[in-house]
């Protein structure tokens, strides 16, 4: 029929239905407002997932009532929700309500923020949360860079930076075969984008499980290519214990011996929010680059993580991509922001945006209490273990990590309570390692999670 095809023969897929939308935003209604979320399970059988999935994608189509049940009784229950807060293994989630639903705006808006040109106003707003972040960190005035998928992504982006940053300083000067420190505590993520990169390591052993200054001097000093380090990686706050390293103290051998100094706080940079503790960042306020993931600990929906570099020009020299069709994108006008020159990527989604509608509608000191709640009660837990006769506490938190000994426990004695605690729903902890030890490791980051909730789950190990 050719390209005049009427109004009734639009294809169904794209015209609007009731019943389907109220189908979803009821389920959407029923789920923000579950009070407690259930915990649920993960690694359900692989069998009975296939066969409950068997035959639904089929030419014709299948009833969406059927879908979304199947999806619900099914799917959902199979996944352990990140956002209870009795999830405290790995890193948790936290998504305001307000963040959640304005994620589904971006998504019915088909929001992208890929370029000024085409998203000026979300690519705006995305920016007044990255410059509440930079703030926070105390870079200068002209910090910027873009939202991310997630702290892997933006460590990558960072450190492709780094890497040619130096090689254009340097230029004949530069090495052959950079390296870039980093501390034996370095997310895995670091050491896999080096390996993307195709750049070596220096590996800093550590005092303490912190990256210090001293450190990182003397394993510079003495290693035959020391002067052939372009870059250094500290963490604001390991995963695994919440330790931040001496940031000023690296901070300060990077800008002498002129190294890129990146921070990895993707779990624990949200904790600059907190007065309580943000003494301890003191030193990020030199960083060229830094990382910090919304998705952890700013309690902002999946995929978000923001990345700031303190002179975004550097990046967009690396990062812009050049294409023909791309060239409109770019002119010279000073307001021209697009995120895609900031990272390894092109079209993306608009993900800051929850973030901002959050901080905009709760207010920064709403984000302030949060934090400084779960930091409270990670204290307390701590205490709690040092009363608790049969456990022992590694270390006082730093963050809102606590690693304790069940004395006497092995690995699977750690992982039979631990799948037995998911069975009953009381909990998600999941063991992790520690000087070659297997321990207990409470990651707190739910501001509902009380000490209550961990007095029981800590009753269970008795
Ligand atoms: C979580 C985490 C990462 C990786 O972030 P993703 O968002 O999972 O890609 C990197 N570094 C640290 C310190 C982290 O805690």
């Amino acid at each position: 029929m050719g390209g005049t095809r009427k109004d009734t023969m639009r294809n169904p897929m794209f015209v609007y239905d009731e019943q389907l939308t109220t189908l979803i935003l009821d389920y959407c209604r029923w789920r923000l407002a579950l009070d407690p979320v259930p915990l649920d399970f993960g690694g359900a059988q692989a069998e009975s997932l296939h066969a409950s999935l068997k035959g639904l994608i089929n030419p014709e189509g299948t009833d969406a009532r059927r879908v979304m049940e199947l999806f619900d009784n099914e799917l959902a229950t199979a996944v352990v929700s990140c956002d209870s807060p009795r999830f405290l293994s790995f890193i948790p989630a936290a998504p305001t309500k307000a963040a959640l639903l304005f994620d589904m705006v971006v998504a019915c808006s088909s929001l992208q923020g890929t370029s000024w040109m085409e998203a000026a106003g979300a690519v705006a707003a995305e920016n007044q949360a990255l410059g509440v972040l930079a703030d926070l960190a105390g870079l200068p005035e002209g910090a910027g860079g873009c939202f991310v998928s997630g702290g892997s992504a933006g460590n990558l982006s960072a450190l492709m930076v780094a890497r040619d940053t130096a090689a254009h300083r340097m230029g004949d000067g530069a090495p052959t075969h950079p390296l870039v420190a980093i501390s034996e505590e370095a997310h895995s993520s670091v050491g896999k984008a080096l390996h993307v990169l195709g750049v070596e390591a220096l590996l800093v052993p550590c005092e303490e499980h912190r990256l210090t200054g001293a450190a990182l001097q003397a394993a510079l000093d003495g290693h035959p290519r020391g002067d052939e380090v372009i870059a250094v990686v500290a963490t604001g706050g390991t995963t695994n214990a919440g330790i931040i390293d001496d940031l000023a103290g690296v901070g300060a051998i990077a800008k002498e011996r002129s190294m890129w100094f990146h921070v990895d706080g993707a779990y624990g940079c949200a904790a600059l929010f907190a007065p309580s503790v943000r003494p301890r960042f003191d030193g990020i306020e030199l960083v060229d680059s830094f990382v910090v993931d919304p998705h952890k600990w700013l309690f902002a929906p999946f995929d978000c993580a923001a990345l700031v570099y303190r002179e975004p020009h550097l990046a967009k020299a690396v990062h812009t991509q050049d294409a023909s069709y791309l060239d409109v994108l770019h002119s010279d006008a000073p307001e021209e922001w697009n995120p895609s020159d900031y990272a390894y990527h092109l079209t993306r989604r608009a993900r800051g945006l929850p973030l901002w509608f959050s901080l905009a509608v709760n207010g920064t000191d709403a984000y302030r209490d949060a934090v400084e709640t779960v930091l409270a009660v990670t204290q307390e837990t701590a205490d709690l273990v040092e009363r608790l006769d049969h456990l022992e506490l590694i270390r006082r938190p730093e963050l809102s990590v606590v690693l304790f000994r069940r004395n006497g426990w092995d690995r699977d004695e750690y992982e039979r309570w631990s799948a037995k605690l998911l069975d009953d729903q009381i909990g998600f902890v999941v063991p992790t390692s520690w000087e070659g030890e297997s321990v207990g490791r409470l990651a707190l980051l739910h501001p509902d999670t009380t000490i209550d909730m961990i007095e029981e789950i800590l009753a269970t190990m008795a």
